[in-house]
């Protein structure tokens, strides 16, 4: 028993260290800074980037001191930042650097590096490969089954729907877990793409996995995460979380098309349509918030039909099923882009 309880504290340690050792760290002594994941890039999607760890810099000038940044945000089990090396204008984003001794902490600081001294790791990203990073936190109380599904589902989507990185957009942790067990952090609940923080906000997906769902393999377990990724692949582009059907309705839209194609179960037919309300036919433009379609756009039944209508609708206008989709759920977001 004692035994037991001396190597859950040992482990703890382990693990509070790693965490806590694993974002850049400053070393004021030697002036120099250990990154433990970075990304370098020029957002651009048409040239390659490099991922690398434990990369050990000095730097000459500081562009931007970021904000201090209280130990709050990052209790366990918040997975290490990456920073972005911005392959344009030479600059260094870290997402978030302490002192060894923790009396430094500080979020968004610009550098310019002066030497890189070494890595231990580092891999280059062909150009047009997704090279925006999920961080994964899979809680233990998730069936192996559905940890494995999930990373499967993860490589399918970012081979087929890829997530470019560029400066201010490129890594987010996600956080998944079972319904019935402890959610990982106090302000981390539901299924969503959430931000918050006090003092500047980090983004995060949330994925809280329903108990029901998995002891009844309901399928929107899996389909749950092709609809949120998407949320990802939007917001990337342009956030539009104030009109409501044109985010919920594609992104509701892929998660039936993913699971009809991977799993083999049409979830139009199943859960979607039969939550459809009269009221879309009568006021589609209450599906434009979502205060105001509310309880009529059950599991975005209203905002999938209007989706599934423009596809109808632009099909009359002479373009093939597959066109109408793409401009709809792709071409629509390109071409809003908000980073340039
Ligand atoms: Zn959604």
């Amino acid at each position: 028993m004692y035994l037991k309880h001396l190597l859950r504290v040992m482990l703890f340690w382990l693990f509070a260290m790693n965490t806590t050792f694993a974002d850049a760290i400053f070393d004021p002594d030697t002036n120099t800074i250990i990154l433990s994941h970075v990304l370098a890039g020029d957002g651009s999607s048409q040239t390659e980037s490099i991922y690398a760890t434990n990369v050990r810099i000095t730097f000459d000038e500081v562009i931007s001191a970021g904000i201090s940044w209280p130990p709050l945000i990052h209790p366990l089990p918040w997975p290490a930042e990456i920073d972005f090396f911005d392959t344009r204008n030479q600059e260094l984003t870290i997402s978030y650097i302490t002192t060894p001794d923790r009396s430094i902490e500080r979020k968004d600081v610009v550098i310019k590096i002066d030497s890189v001294l070494g890595f231990d790791y580092s891999e280059s990203i062909a150009a047009g490969v997704s090279d925006f990073k999920f961080r994964y936190v899979l809680d233990e109380s998730l069936p192996v089954e559905w940890r494995n599904d999930f990373e499967q589902i993860m490589a399918n989507l970012q081979r087929d729907i890829p997530i470019f990185a560029k400066p201010g957009w490129y890594s987010m942790p996600v956080f998944a877990w079972k319904s019935d067990a402890e959610a990982p952090l106090p302000f981390i609940s539901g299924a969503c793409i959430c931000g918050g923080g006090e003092g500047g906000s980090y983004d995060w997906m949330s994925l809280e996995i329903s108990a029901w769902e998995i002891e009844n393999s309901d399928i929107h377990r899996y389909s749950v995460v092709p609809h949120e990724y998407f949320h990802v692949y939007q917001i990337s582009h342009a956030d539009l979380s104030g009109l409501k059907w044109l985010m919920e309705g594609p992104a509701a839209t892929l998660e039936s098309i993913y699971v009809q194609e991977h799993y083999g179960v049409d979830y139009f037919s199943q859960a979607q349509a039969p939550l459809l309300s009269g009221l879309v036919r009568e006021s589609p433009s209450l599906y434009e918030s979502f205060s105001a379609s509310g309880e009529a756009d059950d599991n975005y039944s209203g905002s999938v039909f209007l989706t599934l209508i423009l596809a109808e609708e632009l099909q009359n206008q002479g373009f093939s099923e597959a066109e109408a989709y793409r401009k709809i759920m792709k071409d629509f977001f390109l071409g809003r882009t908000k980073f340039k």
